[in-house]
């Protein structure tokens, strides 16, 4: 951990970021020079290149967190006698549902328990019965959980019924290797501040140029209107509507140039491989158990089972970690009282090692004594 940090992020983003990123922000740049707008340019050409070889794809930066991307999308690229079919099974895929009831969109939900991966049967037969949906909207790694969604097989399944594809890629686009045709994604919507391990700003969207050509006059909202916001990024050289975040861009950019150097989308995958297998192995030895199976689990962000013990506190253990230079996530889900530690951002299993000793060592102070632990 590097000594000017107060703490290393253990949590799906915002997370912690490498001094340099950090320093490219040093910075002060005007949204109307051409040197800034050519690294805007930049910036999307290489995102379409960590996604695909082909040049039928494009890419969008939108202001705003993650959501305001989602949001850009659902409520622009559906046309006013469309319908979204939605799959959630957590949090971020009920937020997709939520935005396209606010937007009035007509919607189908299909929702499975925070704890199952959606059925690939009931999908494949709800777009069999449902002519009126044109639209499947799904989340890739659902970080309510850290369960890893079959992205790529529900994608086969959208593409087979003729359906455009919106897949909410923001927790794993960088850190888990997507193709846009073999997954037969139109939209993919990620964000700054995750497995590209910028600073938060804004959101971007790789789209199929062609359909998202066809979406001119559709959006439900100006200043989230998609199509507008890429004609002017494509055709003013990499200008923005409206004010952008230039110190986050230039984050980014320098985020992605590191991206590069660590050897790519699956040099970055083995890593945050590394990380999670480390801590689930050194969490079990304790006697921490992780919510879901191994073959649901993404390399992103796991979720543990509170030990079964009153003396466990989470504020109290929360604090203390804290206090050790480590901060971690509470749960997110109703089903079982859980903690979740992300292991992605500028983070190491040697931290991860670190980081489960004082684990140990703050509930042994707490008083809490895990049962059936492997070693002890
Ligand atoms: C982080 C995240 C979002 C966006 O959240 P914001 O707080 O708006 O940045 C959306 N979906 C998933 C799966 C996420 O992990």
């Amino acid at each position: 951990m590097d000594a000017d940090i107060p703490y290393l992020l253990l949590t799906p983003g915002p997370l912690t970021t490498t001094r340099s990123v950090r320093e490219a922000m040093l910075a002060d740049y005007s949204t109307w020079d051409v040197d800034y707008n050519q690294r805007v340019m930049e910036i999307r050409e290489r995102l379409v290149r960590l996604a695909t070889d082909s040049d039928d794809y494009t890419a969008v930066l939108m202001q705003g967190s993650g959501t305001f991307s989602v949001e850009a999308t659902i409520g622009s690229v559906i046309p006013p006698d469309g319908k979204l079919l939605v799959i959630s099974n957590g949090a971020y895929g009920s937020r997709i549902a939520q935005i396209a009831r606010c937007l009035k969109i007509p919607l189908q939900e299909l929702s499975f328990s925070e704890t199952e991966p959606p059925d690939l049967l009931q999908i494949r037969a709800t777009l069999g019965a449902d002519s009126d949906i044109t639209h499947v909207a799904m989340v890739h790694c659902e970080t309510t959980t850290g369960m890893i969604n079959a992205a790529q097989e529900v994608g086969k399944l959208a593409h087979a019924a003729g359906k455009d594809y919106i897949l909410d890629a923001m927790s794993s686009f960088g850190g888990i290797p997507i193709s846009m045709e073999d997954f037969h994604v139109d939209y993919l919507i990620s964000s700054a501040n995750k497995c590209i391990q910028g600073v938060p700003g804004f959101g971007f969207v790789i789209a199929n140029q062609q359909k998202l050509e066809q979406t001119k006059g559709l959006a439900r909202s100006l200043s989230l209107d998609l199509y507008d916001q890429w004609y002017e990024m494509e055709h003013k050289g990499g200008k923005w509507r409206y004010t952008s975040p230039t110190h986050v861009v230039n984050a980014f950019l320098q985020a992605l140039e590191e991206l590069d150097e660590e050897g790519g989308v699956s040099a970055r995958h083995a890593r945050y491989l590394e990380n999670q297998s480390t801590l689930v192995t050194e969490m079990q030895k304790r006697g921490l158990q992780p919510l879901l199976p191994r073959e649901l689990q993404s390399p992103i962000i796991t979720s543990f089972y509170y030990p079964e013990c009153p003396a466990f506190q989470f504020n109290q253990f929360y604090d203390e970690l804290k206090q050790r230079r480590y901060v971690i996530y509470p749960g997110k889900i109703s089903q079982a009282d859980t903690f979740r530690i992300g292991n992605i951002g500028h983070v190491y299993p040697a931290d991860i090692i670190d980081l489960v000793e004082q684990i140990e060592q703050t509930l042994n102070g707490m008083g809490v004594r895990v049962e059936n632990p492997s070693i002890h």
